[in-house]
């Protein structure tokens, strides 16, 4: 009788940024982040610089163009070729880190304020704000705006324990961590076996000036950091050794860490592992989302319904946001006008919001009915809601691309104006026709190919989502196909306000 020895083949291990010859050297030097940051501090003084004291023409100032064409352009690219670039190399960590130093850092964050609501609640008014008060065309509002943020980051973590402002207050957190949900690449362990051996734990804990004690992080740990060291004296409270590099200041264990979420790349989790075991790792984008296992400091997805509702404040903003600046916006708003008898665009924004913010929950609730499931409407809307994260990516990219890709290169002429101010006209006359990148007739094609890859997204999380949830794997295809088509009729929402004339923010072309 034949003996046939089945061998499991050894995975080959993924592709690990660490390990690309100049970059990985770079990402693990101790002074990368801050080599990232510095730059982008410098540029936010200028931008605040000009927009309190610059031009009030958006075009011609650094406020005006800086964060609404170039940096929302580098962030949602970062978020397709890598992941969470923009937290990385985030500018307002330097003065916090900062306010550790000057201010006590040692109160824990509210138990209450532990979920997503409050940045979720942030959100909704910073796009409302965003339409209302027009903050793309006014320097000077989106200079305070800049402003406020130092000053939260500042204040929040100059009290509070960890990293309590990235986590559960900064909105643009908020956005790199939803949608890097779909990004190609997340911090994760090497070889989940080193870490079964790893006794010190330090990825959590931080390094100490000597070894740390042996002790695994309880749940208690991972939710509040209490046990940690607090920021000012940089020293364990139990045992008063010095900290020589932090662990997780967002309380995710790499042992169980799973995904993008709340993760910063902030890259110390690298640094304080003794063992090397933390790479930058390849995945198949949105991957993390067709499994549901209980994250470090984050539960399971399909439990978090503050998570859901985030998810899908943020699918919802990108098509308002994307229909308040194409032409037909400006006939809904006098027919609105007309109905409510009314001239406030503050009121009629309102109702355009309300409606769309309404109109997802009521979605997810006939989608359960044509599924005929008998789960309740909320377990089944929070458990497929992030189904519609690929397709609201999908319009994001588009979205800040044609941003991008028509204004790239206002950043020329408003330098040399910046600087001429300045009495430095060093770079010469301001060139005002230099802007797009690529020509005209290649917008639409690029922004349809994001669009419709981050449908495809959808419609296989859809999927996955729905076969997970059905312990014998039946009837998932048809479970799933309320939420493909609502991705699709978002999507078909999508290209409809693609071949819309649009707005050229920032820009000469078009005003606006
Ligand atoms: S990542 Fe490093 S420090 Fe953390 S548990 Fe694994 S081996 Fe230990
Ligand atoms: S320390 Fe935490 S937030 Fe920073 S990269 Fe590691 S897992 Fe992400």
């Amino acid at each position: 009788m034949r003996v046939m020895v089945v061998t499991r083949r050894k995975r080959p291990m993924p592709v690990d940024l660490l390990t690309v010859p100049l970059l990985g050297r770079f990402l693990r030097w101790r002074h990368a982040r801050t080599t990232l940051q510095v730059p982008l501090l410098l540029l936010s003084l200028l931008l605040l610089d000009d927009g309190f004291f610059g031009p009030q023409l958006a075009p011609e100032n650094l406020a005006g163009v800086l964060p609404w064409v170039q940096w929302r352009g580098f962030l949602i690219l970062g978020l397709l070729i890598v992941g969470n670039l923009f937290c990385m190399s985030c500018p307002f960590m330097l003065p916090r880190r900062l306010a550790k130093k000057l201010l006590p850092a040692n109160r824990t964050w509210p138990r209450m304020l532990r979920l997503k609501w409050l940045a979720t609640g942030v959100l909704v008014i910073f796009f409302y704000a965003y339409e209302a008060f027009s903050l793309w065309a006014s320097p000077l509002l989106t200079a305070w705006v800049a402003l406020a943020y130092f000053v939260a980051a500042f204040v929040i973590d100059g009290f509070f324990q960890g990293a309590a402002f990235c986590k559960y207050v900064c909105p643009i957190g908020q956005f790199n961590f939803v949608n890097s949900l779909a990004s190609p690449f997340e911090i994760k362990v090497r070889q989940p076996d080193v870490c079964a051996r790893c006794t010190t734990k330090d990825c959590i804990h931080g390094r100490y000036a000597e070894a740390a004690p042996i002790r695994r992080p309880s749940p208690i740990d991972l939710q509040t950091r209490t046990q940690v060291p607090d920021g000012k004296s940089q020293r364990d409270p139990g045992t008063g050794r010095r900290l020589i590099q932090n662990g997780c200041e967002l309380g995710l264990f790499q042992e169980r860490k799973v995904g993008n979420l709340d993760c910063t790349f902030c890259l110390d989790c690298i640094h304080a592992c003794p063992h090397d075991n933390v790479g930058i790792l390849a995945r198949v984008p949105t991957s993390e989302l067709w499994d549901d296992p209980r994250r470090s400091s984050v539960g399971r997805l399909g439990e978090r319904t503050d998570l859901a509702a985030l998810a899908l404040v943020l699918v919802c903003a990108t098509f308002l946001n994307a229909f308040g600046m194409v032409a037909p916006v400006y006939a809904v708003e006098q027919w609105l006008a007309g109905l409510l008898g009314t001239t406030s665009e503050a009121l009629i924004l309102l109702v355009i919001f309300g409606v769309g913010f309404g109109a997802l929950p009521l979605a997810a609730w006939a989608s359960r009915t044509l599924a005929g499931s008998r789960e309740p409407f909320l377990a089944v809307a929070t458990r497929s809601s992030y189904a519609l994260v690929p397709v609201g990516f999908g319009m994001w990219l588009a979205h800040y691309s044609f941003h991008f890709l028509t204004g790239a290169l206002t950043i020329v002429p408003v330098a040399q104006s910046f600087l001429a101010g300045l009495g430095l006209p060093g770079l010469g006359a301001p060139r005002w026709g230099l802007g797009p990148l690529v020509p005209a007739s290649w917008l639409l094609p690029i922004e349809l190919v994001f669009l419709e890859a981050g449908l495809f997204g959808s419609w296989l999380v859809a999927y996955r989502i729905s076969r997970r949830a059905r312990a014998d794997g039946t009837g998932a295809l048809p479970a799933s196909l309320p939420w493909a088509l609502l991705a699709a009729a978002l999507a078909g929402f999508g290209v409809w306000l693609l071949l819309q004339p649009t707005e050229m923010r920032g820009t000469f072309i078009g005003g606006g």
